[in-house]
C-alpha cells in the first residue's frame, strides 16, 4: 500500500513536471497577459488613487487630445496615439523614448510632426501623462481587417486585443480618424463620437 502510493506520488510529481515542460510556452504568455492586464502597482500607486476618483479629473486631457487628431485629420498628419487603463503598458512604454510629461495640443503635435524623430510608432498616454512616444506595439493577425489598412492600424488594434488598453489612429493616406478598444475598431468616425468614446472608456477605468 505504502509502495503503491509512493509510485503514485512520484507520478504525479513527474507528471507536474512534465506538464510545466511541454506547455511552458502557453504559461509564459498567460503570465504575460496576466500581468499587463492587471499591473496591479498602477493599481494602487498614490497618482492612480488620486487621479480615478472623479471622471472631470480622469478626461481633462480628452479635449487637448479630440482637438489634436482633429488636426492631424486636417493636415493628414499620422498618428497612433494608446491610452492605457488599469494596465501601465510598462513592457511598451520601454521600447520607445520616454516623455513623462503633461497632455497638451501643441506637444501631441510636436511628436507626430512628420520630421519629428519621434513620429514614428505610438504615443503612450498613462495616469493622465504623455509617458512615451515611438513605441512598438504587438501587430494584430486579425483576417478581418480591412485589406487597405497597414500597420498603424493592426498595431492599435493589436494592442487592444493584448492589453485593456484604447487606441486611437489618424490616418496619414486619408486623415481618416479610428478608435480600437477591445480588439474592436470603429473606423472613419468623427471627433465629437471619438470624444464620447474615449469619455465612456476614462471613466469606466
Ligand atoms: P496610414 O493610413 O497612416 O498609412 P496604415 O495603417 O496604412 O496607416 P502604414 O502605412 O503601414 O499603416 O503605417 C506605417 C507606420 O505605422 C509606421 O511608419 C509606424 O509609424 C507605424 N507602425 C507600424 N508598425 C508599428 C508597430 N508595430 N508599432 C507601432 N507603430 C507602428
Ligand atoms: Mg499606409
Amino acid at each position: 500500500m505504502q509502495l503503491s502510493s509512493t509510485i503514485l506520488d512520484n507520478f504525479v510529481n513527474v507528471g507536474v513536471i512534465a506538464i510545466i515542460i511541454v506547455f511552458q510556452q502557453e504559461i509564459r504568455r498567460f503570465l504575460l497577459l496576466l500581468g499587463s492586464r492587471y499591473n496591479l502597482m498602477g493599481r494602487f500607486s498614490l497618482d492612480s488613487f488620486f487621479m480615478s476618483k472623479t471622471p472631470g479629473m480622469m478626461s481633462f486631457y480628452i479635449k487637448p487630445l479630440v482637438r489634436a487628431c482633429e488636426d492631424f485629420s486636417k493636415s493628414k498628419t499620422g498618428a497612433l496615439i494608446v491610452i492605457t487603463r488599469r494596465s501601465e503598458l510598462l513592457d511598451y512604454v520601454q521600447t520607445g523614448e520616454l516623455i513623462n510629461a503633461v497632455i497638451s495640443k501643441q506637444l501631441l503635435k510636436s511628436v507626430f510632426f512628420k520630421n519629428s524623430p519621434l513620429h514614428d510608432g505610438a504615443l503612450i498616454i498613462s495616469q493622465s501623462k504623455i509617458k512615451a512616444a515611438g513605441c512598438i506595439l504587438p501587430v494584430s493577425q486579425n483576417m478581418e481587417l480591412p485589406k487597405q489598412l497597414g500597420l498603424r492600424h493592426r498595431a492599435a488594434l493589436g494592442i487592444t486585443e493584448a492589453t485593456d488598453a484604447m487606441a486611437i489612429v489618424v490616418s496619414e493616406e486619408t486623415g481618416r480618424i479610428s478608435f480600437f478598444n477591445a480588439g474592436k475598431g470603429l473606423y472613419n468616425i468623427k471627433s465629437e463620437e471619438l470624444e464620447k468614446r474615449l469619455e465612456e472608456g476614462v471613466v469606466n477605468n
